[in-house]
């Protein structure tokens, strides 16, 4: 599943081509992805001209003129292809949206997780796919103070405190472990433990992390909007990730895996704590 690092790629990948042109026409091929599509949804995109392509959380918004947002979840497998007008449109082809350029984006999702809806722009933080999401990690602000006031009061291991979308927006599980080996605390650590210092490092680890992977994705963009490319994580080196029994890059100790709330947590026993 597409995580925060490689959703953040799409949007910039989808802005740097979107941004400016207009709807022209749009092919809806089913009545649903893994919800149903709004009502009229084909009709309320036509004409509309693509102002802006944002994002929040896992969310892809794009902007439109009439200050309704597109919004777009990739689910396990949805990706967008943009180019020149196919020839044939493959089974998996959920929408097509042609472009007053003449160039056509192509909403393809095998498994059909992924799903798309049509929010006003002022209702974003009330709607209830968005309401209750808590902030955003890349976003300017972001730090200690943020991760303090998300963690006040909650009980629990800091694991699953970074991976509750109430406390933060976007941080799976690969992002988390690494997160907590970087800022060198405990996983199992309580949350409502967790120094005033401690947090201020965490969050400057939370954002090293996430950026080291967009950047990572920077250059392999044209893959995730073009092309038939791979979906899927970016495989930059995860330092704790995946890698049990290996060793710790910083005191050569072996990687442990723990199994916290039905998720895999990689990490350090001497360094983090
Ligand atoms: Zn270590």
């Amino acid at each position: 599943m597409p995580e925060l690092p490689e959703v953040e790629t799409v949007v910039r990948g989808l802005r740097s081509q979107l941004v400016g042109l207009t709807i022209t026409r749009v092919e809806q091929r089913r009545p649903d992805l893994r919800e149903k599509f709004p009502a009229r949804f084909a009709g309320r995109l036509q004409g509309r001209r693509i102002d802006s392509v944002e994002r929040r959380a896992k969310y892809i918004l794009i902007g439109l003129a009439d200050a309704n947002l597109l919004v777009v979840h990739l689910g396990m497998t949805g990706q967008f292809v943009i180019g020149a007008k196919p020839n044939a449109i493959g089974p998996h082809d959920h929408v097509v949206i042609t472009l007053d350029n003449d160039r056509v984006l192509r909403f393809n999702d095998v498994r059909r997780f992924g799903l798309m809806d049509i929010v006003p722009a002022a209702q974003l933080g009330s709607h209830k796919r968005f309401k209750g999401i808590g902030p955003e990690p890349l976003a300017d602000g972001f730090g200690g103070a943020v991760l303090e006031a998300a963690f006040k009061g909650r009980k629990g291991p800091i694991k699953a405190a970074l991976l509750d979308q109430r406390n933060l927006a976007g941080i799976g599980n690969i992002y988390a472990s690494e997160a907590l080996y970087r800022a060198r605390i405990s996983p199992k650590r309580r949350t409502g433990t967790v120094t005033r210092e401690r947090a201020a490092l965490l969050a400057t680890s939370i954002r090293e992390v996430l950026e080291k992977a967009v950047a990572a994705g920077g250059s392999s963009a044209r893959d995730y909007v073009n092309a038939d490319g791979e979906q899927g994580y970016f495989q930059t080196e995860w330092v704790v990730y995946d890698r049990e029994g290996k060793p710790c890059p910083s005191c050569r100790a072996p990687i442990k895996r723990i199994v916290q709330s039905g998720r895999s947590t990689f990490y350090c026993s001497k360094c983090q704590r």
